[in-house]
């Protein structure tokens, strides 16, 4: 189905959360290209819209080809304004995107080129979330990535950091980067560590490499969610047991898209996943790179998937219930959410902009 702009408006204004996005693919194109000029960094263009468009990856060959554009966005991340400002402005976004709650994702050894020190790159980054939070009112937590390239001492270090700023703000740990040939039990160590002081623990699985990466984050890394997880139909124990616990997806479809774990949007395995009960959410994973925000994502969900506004809302009520928040305030977070979409849905279905009968009958 086609979505009219009053069903549009209405998805942006559907309170939502976003579990899974990347700091350092979520720059603003302009943001990007004036950081650069004020650093004397080359970029590949000047002219932000075509800056956007080559950010766009629309030509990876897979998850690894994905990856090489971070280059471009990194060279602009390596001093504690520009990280300021790019966390700040992505919690501004996010607010402007019906986002009430959004963890966002980094890993601090990738902004040291500069000189900062790693504690120097948490703060900068916590700074400017708890500016785009007091402004906005949308919660903004953080959660810090190893990189399963960089090996194993890599993800201990990033642990430890992860642990030792849990006041600021550092709600959970992370696996990412390169999945295929980094099998997840090589930094089982990291995880412990990270569990061992009660953080909270996500690993990217299932993207990059098959269901046996995803068995590996849940039973030998502790994952208390799983980035994409794309994969998990292939071993159907598993999803089993991923749905049975409760362990969310953070699925990011239009990201599958572009790195080819999916063949095209119609057939992501979301859809099969939602109706086979296990806890999907949606996100963009990034901005700048999927050239998404998370309303588009949720319209391509209705666009592609055939998921009507009530399928969505009960998926943005999942994201709601997988956030990484002491339960107290996460409960009321969600309550307020759904007082929220229960109006959104009331109006749509009584202005005739979204009726609820249809769902699966218009892919
Ligand atoms: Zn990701």
């Amino acid at each position: 189905m086609t979505l009219s702009p009053a069903q549009y408006a209405l998805l942006q204004r559907l309170p939502k959360a976003e579990l899974h996005v990347h700091l350092d693919g979520s720059l603003r194109a302009d943001t990007l290209n004036a950081l650069a000029f004020e650093r004397g960094v080359p970029l590949p263009c000047t002219d932000v819209g075509e800056l956007e468009s080559y950010m766009r990856v629309d030509d990876a060959r897979n998850l690894e080809d994905y990856l090489a554009r971070f280059g471009i966005t990194l060279s602009v991340m390596q001093d504690a304004d520009a990280l300021e400002r790019i966390a700040h402005e992505l919690v501004i976004d996010s607010a402007e995107d019906g986002i009430r709650y959004v963890e966002v994702r980094y890993c601090p050894a990738l902004n040291i080129d500069g000189g900062l020190s790693l504690d120097d790159v948490v703060l900068a980054v916590d700074r400017g979330l708890r500016r785009g939070q007091r402004e906005t009112g949308t919660i903004a937590r953080t959660i810090v990535c190893a990189l399963r390239n960089l090996g194993a001492v890599h993800a201990q270090e990033m642990a430890e950091l992860a642990v030792a700023h849990r006041a600021n703000n550092v709600v959970a740990f992370d696996l990412a980067g390169a999945e295929a040939g980094y099998p997840a039990r090589d930094f089982a160590g990291a995880f412990a560590q990270a569990r061992q002081h009660d953080l909270a623990v996500t690993v990217h699985a299932g993207e990059g490499d098959g269901a046996t990466s995803i068995r590996e984050a849940v039973h030998l890394c502790g994952a208390d969610r799983i980035g994409h997880g794309t994969r998990l139909g292939e071993d159907p124990s598993l999803l089993d047991y991923v749905r049975d616990r409760g362990i969310a997806l953070e699925v990011c479809p239009t990201s599958n898209v572009q790195t080819r774990v999916a063949n095209t949007f119609a057939e992501h395995p979301l859809r099969a996943q939602y109706h086979a009960g296990v806890r999907v959410t949606i996100n963009t994973d990034n901005r700048l790179m999927s050239g998404v925000t998370l309303t588009e994502e949720y319209a391509r969900c209705a666009q592609h998937l055939g998921f009507d506004l009530s399928t969505l809302a009960s998926i943005a009520s999942h994201a709601f219930e997988a956030a990484f928040l002491p339960q107290p305030e996460r409960v009321s977070l969600q309550a307020a959410a759904q007082r929220e979409t229960a109006r959104l849905l009331a109006e749509a279905a009584a202005d005739g902009t979204w009726t609820p009968a249809a769902e699966e009958t218009t892919v």
